[in-house]
């Protein structure tokens, strides 16, 4: 065969859903040579990792760790854990990715009762009570930052909601770690998982989990298996606690990545980077607003790190899509689902919510809109952001 060229891919600004750039320093950090998985310097990296993942997570739980899979893994380690074959599960769906939480809630055998809402709005304490007083559920799950609608769901009470009924609950925080503040033992979370490549800045590869207590004592008890010999936690969280027992060989490098991401966090500071994160979504969204695209999510809860927007009426999705990536080198993600072809998502997170990232997005973006015929007053974008920045206002 004739050996390929070298790798040369093309630098980008990937301001989709997700990958996002990973920090440079992250990208410096998986240059370092590898260690052996069980290497006592490898497994004070494991140890450092544990204690930043709770720190970022707002938790003491013991059983937080990344697994070594995306975020997809995360979800399917806390389903297979926590649900045996015919146990009540009660799953709430605003977007695509609870309607994820359904299919594999189903695989795993659960019975399973979904609480919808239409896409892009988010659920009440109200109506989830409701729906636990009559199912009584073993579990109830939810999508922290639905990625296809740029919603962000408030989780302020639901644990307390949840443990009334002596369900569990458990929170996809994979578009949300990192971004906004995510407090698993204020809000009595019992399992939770993330990814890597959003707020944590890091490239895609990893899924950190958080089980309660509660949650270790319900997958240490099971009458089944888990279905899942790689994501059972019971054997898992030996590679990751004390024991270190061998598992499976980490991703040394992925490891490597996360903990330098984690550091970064923890430098910046939990409140510094939600207000950074804040900030720039702000000035993001009265420049998006300034070229006439409107928000998906109603404005009391919108993700700062994930702005969905409606594609204008007339404007060519792929072409516009297609002229930012091949002029601009930006990606901006298209719609999911039901939002196919009808809305933007532009994330803003970790490393590249920053201010020369929205002025020169909204510059792109403007030229774009232009060519499909979209006229607004040159620099509108930019200018409003700028306002933003500037003023506050
Ligand atoms: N959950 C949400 C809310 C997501 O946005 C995604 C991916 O974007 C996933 C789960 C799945 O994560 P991954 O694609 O890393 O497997």
């Amino acid at each position: 065969m004739n050996i390929p060229d070298p790798l040369n891919p093309p630098s980008r600004l990937l301001l989709g859903p997700g990958p996002c750039d990973a920090h440079p320093r992250v990208l410096r950090a998986m240059a370092a040579p590898l260690l052996g998985h069980l290497d006592p310097q490898f497994l004070e990296i494991m140890n450092a990792v544990q204690e930043m993942l709770r720190a970022v997570y707002q938790t003491q739980n013991t059983v937080t760790f990344p697994v070594s899979a995306t975020g997809m893994a995360g979800m399917e380690t806390c389903f297979v854990n926590l649900v045996e074959p015919g146990d009540r599960v009660v799953i709430c769906v605003a977007g695509f990715f609870g309607q994820r939480m359904v299919e594999i809630a189903d695989r795993v055998g659960a019975q399973t009762t979904l609480l919808e809402r239409p896409w892009g709005e988010v659920f009440d304490l109200q109506q989830i009570r409701a729906v636990l007083q009559k199912v009584r559920p073993k579990l109830l799950a939810i999508v922290h930052a639905e990625t296809s609608t740029g919603a962000w769901q408030p989780l302020e009470g639901l644990g307390a909601l949840c443990h009334e009924f002596d369900t569990l609950l458990l929170v996809d925080a994979v578009t949300s770690l990192g971004c906004v503040p995510v407090a698993v033992d204020d809000w009595q979370i019992d399992a939770i998982y993330s990814c890597s490549q959003k707020g944590l800045g890091c490239p895609p590869g990893l899924s950190p989990v958080s089980f309660s207590p509660r949650a270790v004592e319900v997958f240490s008890k099971r009458k089944t298996k888990v279905q899942s010999w790689y994501f059972d936690a019971n054997l898992v969280e030996h590679y990751w606690d004390n024991e270190r027992f061998y598992h499976h060989t980490a991703p040394i490098t992925m490891i490597y990545a996360l903990h330098e991401g984690l550091r970064l966090i923890l430098e910046e500071g939990l409140p510094a980077r939600w207000a950074r994160h804040r900030r720039n979504h702000e000035a993001l969204k009265a420049g998006l607003q300034a070229l006439g695209l409107a928000y998906t999510a109603n404005a009391q809860h919108q993700l700062p790190q994930l702005n969905a927007v409606r594609i204008p009426a007339g404007v060519d999705d792929l072409a516009v899509r297609r002229r930012l990536l091949k002029e601009f080198h930006i990606e901006i993600g298209g719609g999911l689902g039901e939002f196919k072809g009808k809305v933007w998502r532009i994330g803003l997170m970790g490393h590249n919510s920053r201010p020369e990232v929205v002025l020169l997005f909204l510059a792109a973006l403007e030229q774009c809109l232009a060519s499909q015929g979209i006229k607004v007053q040159a620099g509108a974008g930019v200018s409003a952001a700028n306002r933003v920045y500037l003023t506050g206002a």
